[in-house]
């Protein structure tokens, strides 16, 4: 293909893609955008321009880190004046100390931290991590619960795994599923019979499922879960990569009370650009190598480019509006929404992320989320991207508000879904 050529559309280049990666993307959601993947030429705000001229309103925001928008200017200028000094040191820099020291004010249970590359890297070093300090082996994870792609956390994950129906990956050893215990969400007493008996270094939860569309817990669940770890001396560990800094500066740890030993962290805290990170108590932390005994390293770790828009991204979200604003455009679209369809359905919403299940009347775990009409999700998704509107195209993934998504916004996306959800019978 010519890609000299000005303007190239997104199915001529779908097309090429198909011969260079395997499904045609580099992560697999993106291959189930209807009827085939756009291609971004340019994004800013609240919209994405894509190579066919089209501007969509989008609800994805990369998968959670985009809470200030595309292209935010206080951002934008910050890594614009880092790229001018450079932009990998293989040595510390100062911007990794100024994105701790915020990480370890507003998150409650993070005295120390150890940037690395994805989310995916945060949460293996955890399981690591907690398998290191309490010198146990089982692991205890929840049905439907993300925690990015790596051996350990890959049975009955949500989002990418469930939408293509392979809850288990091949290639992983049947000796590393055996040291992961898998519960449902929710389900209180799976965890309490499992930890009774068997060997648990760390339970690793989602406080809120973002990967089975959005499923908060119940009331006393998170509570409850930390109760029974610190009565058997297993370590808590809150994947908070998508919920932290989004459910407000403290995370889901804040908004819910609730004190986990082991946090990771990633997604809005690099502002848009590869991050990850572990925190928790000094004790704990300290187990990393080189203090500890706990492997962790990464060339591009606490690079400066990611450091200083996760620096710019949490000094904007300091002043509050982000949340105001994103609050009330996911509560009004949620709350439309919920009026529009008119077949059996629920929305789940916490704060500023929401997802409707059409078909069912309650989604409270990734079995009720299973039960939900997907076929006519997907449709709905592909009526709304001709409309103008980008909502994730699995249902298992979160639509995510913004500062961007003001009034304006709010009310062309009303219009695209009333036009659309009309069609729902
Ligand atoms: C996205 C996500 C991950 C994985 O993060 P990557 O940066 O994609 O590796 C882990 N946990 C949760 C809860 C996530 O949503």
């Amino acid at each position: 293909m010519d890609l000299r050529r000005c303007s190239i559309l997104s199915y001529e280049l779908w097309n090429e893609a198909k011969n260079l990666f395997a499904g045609g993307v580099n992560s697999p959601v993106r291959a189930a955008v209807k009827p085939y993947p756009f291609y971004t030429r340019r994004a800013k705000g609240a919209y994405i321009e894509t190579e066919d001229s089209k501007q969509l309103i989008d609800y994805v925001l990369g998968y959670g880190p985009l809470i200030l928008g595309h292209s935010h200017p206080k951002v934008l200028n910050a890594v614009k004046n880092q790229l001018e000094k450079g932009w990998l040191y293989g040595t510390p820099s100062v911007a990794e100390i100024k994105l701790a020291e915020k990480i370890t004010k507003h998150v409650p249970s993070a005295e120390m931290v150890r940037f690395v590359n994805s989310g995916t890297e945060a949460t293996m070093t955890a399981i690591r991590l907690s398998r290191g300090f309490t010198g146990r082996k089982k692991i205890i994870k929840f049905d439907g619960n993300y925690h990015g792609a790596h051996d350990y956390v890959l049975m009955d994950a949500g989002s990418a795994a469930s939408e293509f129906g392979v809850p288990f990956s091949l290639g992983i050893p049947e000796e590393v599923a055996s040291t992961v215990i898998v519960c449902p969400y929710n389900d209180i007493s799976c965890v309490e019979r499992t930890i009774r008996k068997e060997d648990v270094a760390g339970v690793i939860v989602e406080p809120v499922m973002g990967n089975m569309g959005v499923i908060p817990p119940n009331s006393n669940f998170l509570k409850d879960l930390r109760s029974l770890t610190r009565e058997f001396n297993s370590l808590l560990i809150f994947d908070e990569v998508i919920t932290g800094f989004r459910l407000g500066l403290g995370g889901a740890q804040s908004y819910f009370g609730v004190k986990p030993d082991i946090t990771t962290l990633g997604k809005i805290i690099g502002g848009g650009f590869p991050i990850g990170a572990i925190c928790g108590s000094r004790d704990v932390i300290s187990y990393l190598t080189p203090s500890g005994k706990v492997f962790n390293a990464g060339t591009f770790n606490a690079n400066p480019v990611s450091m200083i828009a996760g620096l710019a991204t949490i000094e904007e979200l300091e002043k509050g509006n982000a949340y105001r604003i994103s609050e009330k455009a996911a509560k009004i679209l949620a709350e439309e929404i919920d009026s529009l369809i008119k077949i059996e359905h629920v929305v789940n919403r916490v704060f500023n992320f929401f997802q409707f299940f059409l078909g069912v009347k309650k989604v409270e775990n990734a079995g009720d989320a299973r039960k939900s009409l997907r076929e006519v999700y997907v449709k709905v998704h592909e009526a709304l991207l001709r409309e103008g509107v980008f909502v994730p195209p699995s249902q298992f993934e979160a639509l995510f508000t913004s500062i961007a998504h003001d009034d304006d916004v709010i009310n062309r996306t009303i219009e695209a879904f009333r036009r659309v959800l009309g069609e729902v019978h």
